[in-house]
């Protein structure tokens, strides 16, 4: 369920997204036969393995040594489903996470590190993910110390990779979603050692103090290769604060530089993902390429026709993984009386998963390839 299965060349830049409808992932070429794997999710029940895993087997690629990073750009189940299993098999691979942590995912690394016996097996898969990924690297520490890489947590205006003149920058979280990470443990650690002392300090439940929204510690990424960029927008959102979310990554020290001629676009489509700004500041106005994925649960599964209708005015190239069966539907009754012919080919009902192959070459010319439910709108 891949489209083509020949490698790409030394000097393509590759972008494959993987989307099941409940969870994406990315696999980057960054050159020479090395790749970078951006979140983790699971193709099938029935075929298990991390999506861009199994990719990356399909084209003779060995995860043992051409994975060079693996980032998980937030903790949330339908990014890191499996990334674990990644950990586990790029033994190559530095594991690259988000520096502004939630109370439950800083409780993760209390239990791992202080006992070294926990199981995660009762906690949310996103935390679960986590702690059994950072229990990899903790045993090979131990294990296999030559080939230990200590995990990395990464913030705005990091570089987080770089061979010749490809690099991947760390767009998020700013410093004011990692302080805030900061203030919210503290209190959480307040309440504890309140309670330890026989005070009446609010009680934290067991797996975990109040999660506050924290879609705003994901790890957006900026890849630069020559005058090539491109732009994964992860979960990142725009919070109306010059200290968070997309705002504040308009006011990186050191980039973004250039702009970006693909555009992974935030939170599956969502309203609160788009920022204006960042199509005017960041993205090349002419029609770029705007990658989608689903979230094909709650009441308003994204993205929604009226999301679509909203990148639609900033680009023509969208190309989705797959559409949630509420907004296919929606397409069915109404936009083919009112915009007909904009869906070239309908599929994507439902859960079923689907690939784009986007190629850049060192020319620049683009090529790109869909699979499964993969299609352009
Ligand atoms: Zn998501």
């Amino acid at each position: 369920m891949f489209a083509s299965s020949s490698p790409p060349a030394a000097d393509t830049l590759e972008i494959s997204l993987f989307g099941t409808g409940v969870g994406e992932a990315l696999a980057v070429h960054v050159g020479n036969g090395e790749w970078i794997l951006v979140d983790s999710c699971r193709q099938t029940k029935a075929s298990p393995e991390p999506f861009n895993l199994s990719y990356l087997r399909s084209l003779g690629v060995d995860p043992t040594k051409d994975v060079k990073l693996i980032v998980a750009t937030h903790w949330h189940d339908d990014h890191v489903a499996g990334l674990s299993e990644l950990v586990e098999q790029c033994q190559s691979a530095s594991l690259v996470f988000s520096h502004a942590l939630a109370n439950d995912e800083f409780q993760c690394i209390v239990g791992l590190y202080s006992t070294h016996q926990v199981s995660f097996d009762n906690e949310k898969s996103g935390v679960r993910e986590m702690g059994r990924s950072l229990d990899t690297l903790l045993k090979r520490k131990y294990a296999t110390p030559a080939s230990y890489r200590p995990p990395v947590r990464t913030q705005a205006d990091s570089r987080i990779f770089r061979r010749d003149d490809c690099e991947v920058i760390a767009l998020s979280p700013s410093p004011e979603s990692i302080q805030m990470a900061m203030e919210e443990m503290a209190s959480a650690w307040h309440a504890l050692e309140a309670e330890a002392r026989g005070g009446r300090g609010p009680r934290p439940a067991r797996s975990g103090f109040p999660c506050p929204q924290r879609n705003h510690n994901a790890v957006a990424l900026w890849v630069k290769w020559g005058e090539r960029r491109i732009l994964l927008g992860a979960d990142l959102e725009e919070h109306g604060n010059r200290l968070l979310g997309w705002q504040a990554v308009l006011s990186c020290n050191q980039f973004p530089d250039g702009h970006a001629r693909v555009f992974k676009i935030p939170h599956h489509g969502s309203p609160n993902g788009d920022y204006e700004h960042i199509w005017q500041d960041i993205v090349v106005n002419d029609d770029a390429y705007a990658l989608l994925t689903a979230y094909n649960r709650g009441r308003t599964p994204r993205p929604s026709l009226d999301d679509i209708e909203r990148i639609r005015q900033h680009t023509n190239e969208i190309y989705y993984t797959s559409l949630p069966r509420k907004t296919a539907n929606r397409y069915d009754r109404t936009v083919e009386r009112t915009i007909k012919g904009i869906v070239r080919r309908r599929r994507g009902l439902g859960p079923t998963p689907g690939h784009i192959q986007m190629r850049w070459d060192a020319v620049g010319n683009i090529s790109v390839e869909v699979a499964g439910a993969a299609s352009k709108i």
